[in-house]
């Protein structure tokens, strides 16, 4: 198994290159050459089966030419240790997808890719440094997942203010390996100067420099592993299924469409965006027009120029039909996602955090038109209550906070403030590594 890169301008390349490479050196995104389908016996017994030896298959399938089986069973079963449950939510379902440290999805690809780079680290016994972009809840899954990881310091870079309280606090109190730079600027920014990090010369001939980001294929490969289990427990109910994908960068999205071509039976992918809607207005009219990001109550999802795009492209295409038979767009603003929290609330007791309530506005809006009965799935990303304020003051109720995330709120934050220009950032670097 090798993986290519979406630009095609750069030589194919193993697994562990492209997991500590994270980016092609022509700039594309790397993607396995081959998808294996999954043999039907697998999909007519996996309701038997727990999440996590569903999750070994798949990454047997995937990636077991690269590494051994018994390593990546390990892999998953330390990576995954908590549940991703499908609760019934009014006519629909939410695939809860918060139940693991951070509290938010991206512990699944945070965790998996720190005990593969672990695994390949162990063996060359190189050091790597992590830089990784967050939009808020990235940075507490990485800063998690690659704690006290030997041979990998770890630096995060957010934008100031732009994050909750307690996002914040999950990536600055940690210390250790993991350094927090809190960034004068916007996410785009933050993504700005990682990128120029892994393009510039200088720094990747003294360093190994690698990264966390979803535009890395180790972080996408983990999340394809709960579309196969929320379709293990809702395929007795013999609906087509639609999965409503809150989106930002679209690697959420990205691992459903790769699931599915490993042989999953999707109907339908909604990609929900909020009013940063790059893509919904791409399916609509066929034009990509990458724009500054916006502020919104769902921040994670503030994205301009989503980095996966290039992954969906190709995994389409390049034909705007060709994503339409799959995916439906839909954007909302604040006002409607607010409502969405609270009248789910209302009218059925169960709480969203701001991302969820905008993937569970598509489901209920393809709804409303689909013309034929299916099993509609919105994929839960946060717990509430990392949103605490936002989402109190849409319910009118209070959110209690979980054990894990009240005592962060004690501990004191540690960052370094940076300004938004690369000369500043590698001048940080460049001591950092020498210090
Ligand atoms: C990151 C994030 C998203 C967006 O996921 P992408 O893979 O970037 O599209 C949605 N919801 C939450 C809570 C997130 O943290």
């Amino acid at each position: 198994m090798q993986l290519y890169s979406t630009n095609r301008q750069s030589p194919p390349v193993s697994l562990e290159e492209a997991l500590f490479r994270g980016l092609p050196p022509d700039q594309g995104l790397y993607l396995p050459d081959t998808l294996p389908v999954l043999p039907e016996s697998f999909f007519r017994d996996m309701h038997l089966l727990p999440f996590r030896e569903i999750a070994v298959r798949v990454a047997v399938a995937l990636l077991g030419e690269a590494v051994p089986a018994n390593v990546l069973r390990e892999v998953v079963y330390r990576a995954i240790d908590f549940d991703a449950p499908v609760v019934p939510v009014g006519e629909t379902y939410a695939l809860e997808l918060f139940h693991g440290p951070s509290m938010a999805f991206k512990d699944f690809g945070a965790r998996f890719m720190a005990g593969l780079m672990a695994h390949f680290l162990q063996q060359s016994r190189r050091e790597v440094h992590i830089l990784v972009a967050t939009s808020g809840d990235t940075g507490g899954a990485v800063a998690q997942g690659f704690y006290r990881a030997p041979g990998i310091r770890v630096t995060i870079l957010y934008p100031s203010g732009k994050v909750s309280d307690i996002q914040e606090k999950q990536l600055t109190t940690l210390g250790g390996n993991v350094t927090a730079l809190e960034v004068e600027g916007t996410f785009d920014d933050c993504q700005r100067l990682v990128k120029e990090a892994f393009l510039d010369p200088e720094l990747n001939q003294t360093y190994t420099l690698s990264s966390a980001n979803s535009i890395n294929i180790a972080r996408l490969i983990p999340q394809t592993f709960y579309y196969f289990y929320a379709y293990a427990q809702v395929r007795h109910l013999g609906k087509p299924l639609v999965f409503s994908v809150p989106s930002g960068n679209f690697g959420n999205l990205s691992a459903g469409v790769i699931a599915r071509r490993m042989g999953l039976p999707v109907h339908r992918f909604i990609a929900a965006t909020n009013r940063n809607r790059v893509v919904p207005h791409y399916l609509i009219t066929g034009d990509y027009a990458p724009e500054p990001s916006v502020e919104t109550i769902s921040n994670a999802m503030d994205v301009g120029s989503p980095s996966n795009f290039a992954r969906l492209q190709v995994l389409f295409g390049n034909q705007v039909d060709q994503f339409r038979t799959l995916l439906t767009g839909a954007s909302y603003d604040d006002q409607q996602t607010r409502s969405a929290m609270r009248h789910v609330y209302q009218t059925t007791g169960y709480v969203m955090c701001p991302h969820t309530a905008v993937a569970y506005l598509g489901l209920r809006d393809y709804l409303a038109t689909a013309s034929q009965p299916v099993t509609g799935v919105f994929l839960a990303t946060a717990h509430p209550a990392k949103f605490g304020p936002t989402v109190e003051a849409a319910i009118g109720a209070k959110v209690p906070l979980p054990e894990r995330l009240a005592a962060l709120l004690d501990q004191p934050k540690q960052s370094v403030p940076m300004s938004n220009r690369f000369d500043d950032f590698k001048a940080w670097l460049t001591a950092g590594h020498k210090s």
